[in-house]
């Protein structure tokens, strides 16, 4: 089944997986209230790659069947640039909003397989052998991935992954006929309620833990034991008018419990090998999945400067200096947003295997800034937006008779008739101060680790090539620099005498 349709996507989440909404065991992911919405929104993904086949299909290397280019093994720069007008017409679709929309994963994994070799290392060649395949059924079958990848916090003054054995985070309790049983926790998987499959991989290294814990592998979501534990839904079950952003697009976070889960031996990529786990993800991984993940950041910066501008024209301050002010530095986020992903394509090498990357730096770079720009920009709107944001009649008392002469008379904007300028009003609440917008700071802050642990990475990565910065400062530090100013100010003297 290749390249799928938003029905069947929607036919596959009919099964016996144990997802908990609050407090309740959902029934039927299509139909509950909380999760219908963003079911259907991620119908239409999947149906985009049939609309726009050109952007977002590619023949798969071995049958031919049109696949999604976010499971391709970029082999060159225009692989990577074809790659991008597939994963901005996914951005599009939710302007950013779905975070974990499926080319995530599919990029992911896309990278792990194209750099294979980095899993078959310290005995892991049977579990690299099983990642290359699955890849190729990701792909074909184009299933829909959650993941998870970080421990459990219980007690961060022991750190944040395992020493030895804890009972607490995911764990191999014993070989079975068929696989490993598995039991403990991990966090956060975005999109779990409708998703295909579960994936787990190492995150960051875990230099002490013991070989238990060293585990990566995929299975489905009604694997028997698996329990998904939903955060309150910030879905609101109303008509789009009211609630644009939050009637479609809470792609849901869930808390995993492994209850004794076995997983099949051919599903495992790691197998209690802390070497391998401690090494897979240290070249390949995020250079290759920071073009997605920033191309979405990209499409949900220029919606929200686009949205601003409007409201500002809307009550007509968009002339003011400080509302210009702070569009321009919504634009400045956009546009270096821009800038660092076309810095990233061109500088694109081969990263080993025949395997193409982005450069990682510019986007390194990114990843530290944007949990800081994301909560600033959402402050912009609100500041532009102030009580206008909450002067925004529901739709029934735009239909009502008696009351909407009234709000069309009193509540118009500057050249924009009352209805329009509720709906603008409408969108930027609900993409800052609903609970959707809410969460989706929260997502922006820390989804690939927070600001502070972000630019520890971009400083450890840039130490390596510090090679001109060096040369610009020891120029001043050495001996040479204070003969030279000796013999300037000498002639200073001189020509002045
Ligand atoms: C909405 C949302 C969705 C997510 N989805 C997923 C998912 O699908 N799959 C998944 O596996 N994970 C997911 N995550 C989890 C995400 O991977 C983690 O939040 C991320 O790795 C950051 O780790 P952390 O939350 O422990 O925060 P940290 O990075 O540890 O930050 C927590 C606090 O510690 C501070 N801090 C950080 N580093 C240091 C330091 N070196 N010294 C001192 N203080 C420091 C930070 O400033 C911050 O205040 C999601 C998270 C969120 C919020």
């Amino acid at each position: 089944m290749p390249a799928r349709t938003g029905e069947q996507f929607l036919r596959g989440l009919k099964d016996d997986r144990e997802v908990w909404v609050g407090g309740e065991r959902v029934r039927s992911i299509v139909d509950h209230p909380a999760l219908s919405g963003a079911a259907h929104a991620l119908a239409e993904v999947f149906d985009l790659q049939h609309r726009y086949p050109d952007d977002c299909l590619m023949p798969d290397p071995e049958t031919g069947e049109p696949i999604n280019v976010s499971h391709m093994i970029p082999k060159s720069r225009e692989d990577l640039l074809q790659r991008h007008r597939g994963l901005e017409r996914v951005a599009e679709f939710s302007v950013g909003l779905m975070g974990r929309t499926p080319d995530y994963m599919n990029v992911t994994y896309a990278g792990f397989a194209g750099r294979f070799d980095e899993w078959a290392v310290k005995g892991n060649e049977e579990g690299a052998a099983n990642l290359v395949r699955y890849q190729k059924k990701l792909a074909r079958e184009d299933i829909s991935l959650t993941h998870t990848i970080v421990h459990s916090t219980v007690d961060l003054g022991k750190g944040k992954v395992p020493i030895g054995f804890d009972p607490v985070q995911l764990h191999k309790v014993e070989n079975t006929s068929n696989g490993i049983l598995v039991r403990g926790s991990r966090v956060l998987a975005t999109l779990a309620p409708f998703a295909d499959e579960l994936a787990v991989y190492p995150g960051t290294p875990m230099p002490n833990a013991g070989d238990v814990h060293a585990l990566s592998f995929c299975i489905p979501m009604d694997t028997p034991g698996l329990k998904f534990i939903c955060r309150d839904s910030v879905a609101v079950n109303t008509n789009r008018y009211e609630h644009p952003l939050s009637s479609r697009f809470d792609e849901q976070d869930a808390f995993v419990i492994f209850d004794d889960v076995e997983v099949p031996r051919e599903r495992l990529f790691i197998d209690a090998n802390l070497e391998a786990y401690n090494t897979v993800m240290k070249t390949s991984w995020w250079a290759n999945i920071m073009q997605q993940t920033m191309i979405r950041a990209q499409i949900k910066l220029e919606f929200a400067w686009g949205m601003a501008t409007r409201m500002a024209e809307t009550i007509n301050s968009a002339g003011q200096p400080p509302t210009q002010q702070m569009l321009g530095e919504i634009a400045m986020y956009a546009e270096f947003t821009r800038a660092s992903i076309y810095a990233a394509e061109q500088a694109a090498r081969e990263i080993g295997n025949g395997m193409w990357s982005c450069e990682g730096r510019p986007l390194a770079a990114l990843r530290a800034a944007l949990p800081t720009w994301f909560p600033r920009v959402n402050e912009i709107v609100r500041l532009i937006g102030s009580h206008n944001l909450l002067t925004t009649p529901a739709r029934g008392a735009l239909e009502d008779e008696a009351l909407r002469p009234l709000i069309d008379k009193y509540l118009r904007g500057a050249g924009v008739d009352a209805e329009q300028r509720s709906r603008l009003f409408r969108l930027a609440w609900d993409f800052t101060g609903t609970a959707l917008g809410s969460r989706n700071e929260q997502y922006e802050r820390f989804y690939l680790g927070s600001a502070g642990r972000n630019l520890i990475t971009l400083q450890a990565l840039t130490a390596a090539d510090r090679g001109r910065a060096n040369r610009l400062l020891d120029r001043f530090l050495l001996e040479e620099w204070d003969e030279g100013q000796d013999s300037a100010a000498g002639r200073l003297a001189s020509a002045a005498s």
